[in-house]
Formats: C-alpha cells, sequence, structure tokens
C-alpha cells in the first residue's frame, strides 16, 4: 500500500530580491530535483525566507520562482507543489494526532478512504502507529514534530522544506529524526530542502549543501566539499573549523 513515488521537482530562485526595512536579501540558486539539500547560515542569514519565497508564504519583489519547469511566482501557497514543516509544529491542540495528519489531506477533514489509508501509511512510517488518537500535549517533543512531518508526507507533494524542524530535540532524538527523513526521501525520491543549524545534522544527512550569510547565497557545494579542508572559508570560520 505504498503511495506511488512521487518524483522531486527541481526549485529555481532566479535573481530573486526580498526587502525587509533593514534587510535586503539576493538569491539566485538552482536546486536539484530528487536531492536533498541542506541550508546552513547564521541566524538572521535569510534561510527562514529562502523556503518562505519557495513556499509562496512570500512573494519576492523581483525575480522570478520556478518549480520543475512552472512559474510559480505569483501563486498563493496552496497552488505550489510543495509541503513545508517549521520549527514551531503548528499542531492544532484540540485535533487529535489523526485528525491532524489529516488535515494534510483535507482542510476541513473530509477524508477519503485512500485519505485514512494515506494517514494511517504515515503514521507508520513516523513511528506513530498505536498514538492516532492523542492530543499534541500528550506526546513528547519528538512525537509532535513527528506528527508535522507526518501531515507534510501525506499531502505527498514533490518538494518537502524543512525549517530548522527538530533544533528544539536533543541530539539522539534529531539523529533519529534525521535519519528518518533520509529514509524518506530514499523511499519517495521527492526533493528535500532542510535548513539546520546543526553541522552535525548536515553531515548525517549529506547531500547538496548551500551556506547562506547576509542574505546571499555564500557557497554551494556538496557535503564532502564543505566539510573537507579546502571547504569554503566562510563556512568553515562559521561552525568553528580552522579556515
Ligand atoms: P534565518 O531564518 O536565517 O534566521 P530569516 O529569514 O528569518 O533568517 O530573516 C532574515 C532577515 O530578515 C533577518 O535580518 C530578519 O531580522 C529579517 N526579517 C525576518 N522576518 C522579518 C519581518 N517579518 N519583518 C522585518 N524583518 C524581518
Ligand atoms: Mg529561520
Amino acid at each position: 500500500m505504498n503511495q506511488p513515488r512521487q518524483p522531486g521537482s527541481a526549485v529555481e530562485l532566479r535573481d530573486v530580491s526580498f526587502d525587509y526595512e533593514e534587510t535586503r536579501m539576493r538569491f539566485d540558486l538552482r536546486i536539484e530535483a530528487g536531492a536533498i539539500t541542506t541550508i546552513m547560515g547564521p541566524s538572521g542569514s535569510g534561510k527562514s525566507t529562502l523556503l518562505n519565497l519557495i513556499a509562496g508564504f512570500e512573494t519576492p519583489q523581483s525575480g522570478r520562482v520556478l518549480i520543475g519547469t512552472e512559474d510559480m511566482t505569483d501563486m498563493p501557497p496552496s497552488a505550489r507543489p510543495v509541503s513545508m514543516v517549521f520549527q514551531e509544529n503548528n499542531l492544532f491542540a484540540h485535533l487529535t494526532v489523526a485528525q491532524n495528519v489529516g488535515l494534510g489531506r483535507s482542510p476541513a477533514l473530509r477524508l477519503s478512504e485512500s485519505d485514512r489509508l494515506a494517514v494511517t501509511e504515515a503514521l507508520t512510517r513516523t513511528g506513530l502507529a498505536g498514538k492516532e488518537g492523542r492530543l499534541p500535549r500528550e506526546l513528547s517533543g519528538g512525537e509532535r514534530q513527528r506528527v508535522a512531518l507526518a501531515r507534510a508526507l501525506v499531502r505527498n507533494r514533490p518538494v518537502l522544506l524543512l525549517d530548522e524542524p527538530f533544533a528544539s530535540l536533543g541530539p539522539a532524538l534529531r539523529e533519529d529524526m534525521v535519519d528518518l527523513v533520509a529514509a524518506l526521501h530514499a523511499e519517495h525520491g521527492m526533493t528535500v530542502v532542510f535548513v539546520t543549524h546543526q553541522p552535525e545534522d548536515a553531515r548525517r544527512i549529506a547531500g547538496n549543501m548551500v551556506f547562506l550569510d547576509n542574505g546571499t547565497i555564500a557557497a554551494t557545494g556538496n557535503t564532502a566539499e564543505f566539510f573537507g579542508k579546502d571547504g569554503p572559508p566562510a563556512f568553515r570560520n562559521y561552525i568553528g573549523l580552522e579556515a
């Protein structure tokens, strides 16, 4: 009863500019289809803004956002082939685990038989079988992030955006979650964009890497290059390796 494999789409930000009053951001980036791309960078460097531009929660002041071959710049979030998990899990406190996940399929929770199957499968896959009827407050922090991940998974979209979803978890739980993301990626083949401030998460998940600094893309490469002795100096400096 595996869901059909959903091939990942490439994501492109072409000469995108986005300014807040006191902050200028400029992004020109192509994210590889079906790969895991980890985004790192200091607090305030623009990581969340980059994901929000892809998801459509923000619209660039100039430039284009493409997903696959489609120009999505003017599309609302609901029309984009994307799902996102946030640092705060945004679960509904009065809804059960299964209902929170079901919202990923139907905002009014009118679930068909195949929706219910997808929910059950996502709960099993994220290690939540047996906890369907619990409320968010009856779960641990790690379990709540699993629910948020399951809710994104049931949407079965070609692009999965993860904005520091495991930042509040301890190292052992974070390792489990990073491994789960890698396993889900191997099964589904979606494009994963993973924001983290933990270098060990980036090393563990491996793949493409982007280093943001001060609202721009300071370096791109892959995990081996980034963590090798010839890695980008700004990145090495940021994670505390000698440049
Ligand atoms: P990161 O996720 O890397 O910490 P953000 O994308 O959240 O960075 O923020 C990038 C920059 O934009 C920061 O300088 C931040 O202060 C600014 N910023 C973010 N959100 C807002 C907002 N709603 N209003 C004004 N400035 C903002
Ligand atoms: Mg952020």
